[in-house]
């Protein structure tokens, strides 16, 4: 029999585009996944979601860190899961941050800010509040109340940024880091 080469399909070459990420679960801009407002997470639930969410936001977060990418900080809509949550891993703080919400802002700045969600080396000067009070519940319940300034409460405006379904392209202007 003849063999017939057809090449990939129109199904394949749109994941190849949307997958153009460092890893298959990384959802890149425009996708429209990124663009919805993600659903706070009911607390008797963080238990039986811990694993599951953690190691698939931890997995592309490590995979991004091996091509490169200096990143601190991930959110969930950013793999493609649709609830209210972040994390930051850095050596000065790591923190797991379900349904946060800031409580005061105070003063501030330009912050210049990439995303895991845009291609490499992508930067954009965005306004941000210098100092934030912010809540939040961890894996195991509790509850919290941070007081951050400068980059990391760039850092935690821009994920929950994420969880509104905010791009720093809507309030930032592109620029050099
Ligand atoms: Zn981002």
């Amino acid at each position: 029999m003849e063999e017939i080469t057809v090449g990939p399909t129109p199904v394949e070459i749109k994941r190849a585009e949307h997958n153009s990420g460092i890893h298959p679960k990384l959802v890149m801009a425009p996708a429209p996944e990124l663009r919805q407002k993600s659903e706070p997470i009911n607390i008797n639930f963080i238990p039986q979601v811990q694993d599951g969410w953690l190691v698939t936001m931890i997995e592309v977060l490590d995979a991004c860190r091996k091509a490169g990418i200096h990143t601190n900080s991930i959110s969930a809509p950013q793999v493609g899961i649709k609830y209210r949550y972040f994390i930051i891993d850095s050596p000065a703080l790591s923190i797991g941050c379900f349904n946060p919400v800031i409580t005061k802002r105070v003063g501030q700045f330009q912050s210049i800010e990439g995303c895991l969600s845009f291609p490499r080396g992508r930067f954009y000067s965005v306004p941000r509040a210098k100092i934030i009070k912010f809540h939040y519940t961890d894996i195991l319940g509790k509850e919290h109340s941070l007081k951050l300034r400068d980059r990391y409460a760039a850092i935690v405006q821009h994920e929950i940024d994420h969880l509104d379904g905010i791009l720093m392209d809507d309030n930032g202007l592109p620029c050099r880091e």
